[in-house]
């Protein structure tokens, strides 16, 4: 390995790395060449695309079965025929593809392992990532976890010593890395009032230089125009009269519409003060765009984003222009965005889930990743409140870092994934009688069950790791005895819950 002090020149000739996916696709290549097959699972179709287009690349002639939902069953049947008759070595997929019957598997690949995406919604909720680490043991191939963040349970699998490291020398990720700010409260109060802005003058400075190079990223938090509005006096969230649904505004000068039922409230009043004017207490992509477009009259703006109008655009040109996107909207661009501008960080780590820094950071580095290294000018601005540690991981661009610190914090609280836990929810009745018919052992810990939405109950059970498969097998055998005796009501049993606390 080099050593890590260089100038800066130095630092400027070291190679940018190849785009992710031409890493995968050589991973292909080489396993492919031990005579071995490939699976490579991806949140995406997007992201199934590039790396299908990657692989064409690398490996001329080799035939790719491309397995995603929206393809329709006949042509996912097709796919899978060919798979398992063998006539086909390498499958690139979304979620699904995970239990591809790949012969021969050499190397097992998921890549953002972070994206919620690769989360089976249905029972038994198994994620891509254990998928394919089980498959890795069953039939002895190599599994590749990637992503521009390290998740907290990738680096679970590190220090099992079941995973090994792989990470660039920090010379060269210094360099391929953008230069990273994260102003402070206090930074910024030095610019006097305009400070407080949702786009702060320094973040202006960085924008207009940065477009005299290349086009510019702005990441917000959500789509639309005004997507949550409040009472301009009071600032009492505005509701529908109806369904008391949150209010949003479409457009300027129309009435506002209700997220939930889609009335339009006309003649909206405040029924706290009296009052009929609105407030922005959310900014959306498209009045971002708007503010974006008026002080960069010269350039064009673009809108990226898969909920709203405007669609996801997947890439742009050098030239200079804004472009304006929700997290995992972002288009690429051809030579790397100029500068990127974060804003909104606190709508994601101010979130009281356990997930909620993590999945901030992983957006960001989501974002920061797309804008050219620091050598080359690239310049990255976190705005809008983050919590300061995965802030840092991101100014020091320190992924590891920040998936060792959180799995150490959540090893000692007793939080998944450091121990297993199994949520139960259902009425009352029947959580009891699971419950009832549960064989306990030594070790388990019992939390609630308390009041949950819709009259429901949840309880809470909390093993040692190590104990998670017994867990689950005495939870099987509850259940069973349950519809045995033919119990009523059902009960949703769901292991490590994402959404705890
Ligand atoms: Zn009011
Ligand atoms: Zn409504």
């Amino acid at each position: 390995m080099r050593d890590t002090s260089v100038d800066a020149r130095e630092a400027s000739s070291v190679p940018r790395p190849a785009p992710w996916p031409a890493t995968i696709a050589e991973a292909a290549q080489a396993t492919l060449a031990s005579g071995r097959g490939v699976l490579i699972v991806l949140p995406t179709n997007r992201q199934v695309d590039d790396v299908v287009a990657a692989l064409k690349d690398a490996l001329p002639g080799e035939p790719v079965a491309r397995l995603v939902a929206d393809d329709g069953p006949a042509r996912r049947y097709r796919a899978f025929l060919r798979v398992l008759l063998g006539d086909v070595r390498v499958v690139v997929g979304t979620r699904a593809a995970a239990f591809a019957p790949v012969a021969n598997l050499g190397l097992a690949v998921v890549f953002d392992d972070g994206d919620d995406r690769l989360e089976e919604p249905r029972a038994p909720y198994p994620h891509t990532r254990q998928v394919l680490a089980l498959r890795a043991d069953l039939e002895e191939a190599a599994l590749l976890v990637g992503g521009f963040a390290r998740t907290v349970e990738a680096q679970l699998l590190v220090e099992q010593g079941w995973a090994h490291p792989v990470q660039a020398p920090r010379t060269v990720v210094r360099a391929a890395a953008p230069r990273v700010l994260a102003p402070s409260d206090v930074d910024l109060a030095r610019e006097g009032p305009a400070a407080a802005a949702r786009i702060p003058p320094p973040a202006w400075e960085v924008a207009r230089s940065a477009l005299e190079r290349g086009p510019v990223l702005v990441q917000v938090a959500r789509a639309g125009y005004l997507p949550v509005v409040a009472c301009a006096r009071c600032r009492e969230p505005a509701r529908c009269a109806a369904c008391h649904g949150p209010l949003r505004l479409d457009r300027p000068g129309v009435a506002p519409t209700c997220s939930w039922c889609g009335r339009h409230a006309t003649n909206w009043h405040c029924p706290t003060c009296g009052h009929g004017a609105l407030r922005a207490a959310r900014v959306g992509s498209s009045r971002t765009a708007e503010e974006l477009g008026r002080a960069f009259p010269s350039v064009p703006v673009v809108v990226s984003g898969a909920s709203g109008s405007h669609g996801v655009v997947e890439t742009v040109d050098d030239r200079p222009r804004v472009v304006v996107a929700t997290p995992g909207a972002e288009p690429t661009a051809a030579g790397g965005y100029a500068a990127a501008l974060i804003l909104d960080a606190a709508a994601t780590t101010s979130r009281p889930e356990l997930w909620a820094s993590a999945e901030a950071l992983r957006r960001w580095f989501g974002a920061a990743a797309l804008v050219r290294g620091a050598a080359d000018g690239g310049t990255v601005m976190l705005l809008g409140r983050p919590a300061p540690i995965p802030a840092q991981a991101l100014v020091r661009w320190d992924p590891a870092g920040f998936a060792t610190r959180e799995l150490g914090e959540r090893s000692e609280l007793a939080f998944p994934p450091a121990v297993r836990m199994a949520s139960l929810q259902g009425s009352p009745r029947a959580v009891r009688s699971l419950l009832d018919h549960l064989d306990r052992f030594e070790g388990l810990e019992l939390l609630g069950p308390v009041e949950a939405e819709d009259g429901e109950v949840r309880a809470l059970l909390r093993t040692p790791r190590r104990s998670g498969a017994e867990l689950a097998r005495r939870l099987a055998q509850a259940s069973a005895v349950r519809s045995a005796r033919k119990e009523e009501g059902s009960v949703r049993i769901q292991v490590d819950p994402p959404d705890l606390w």
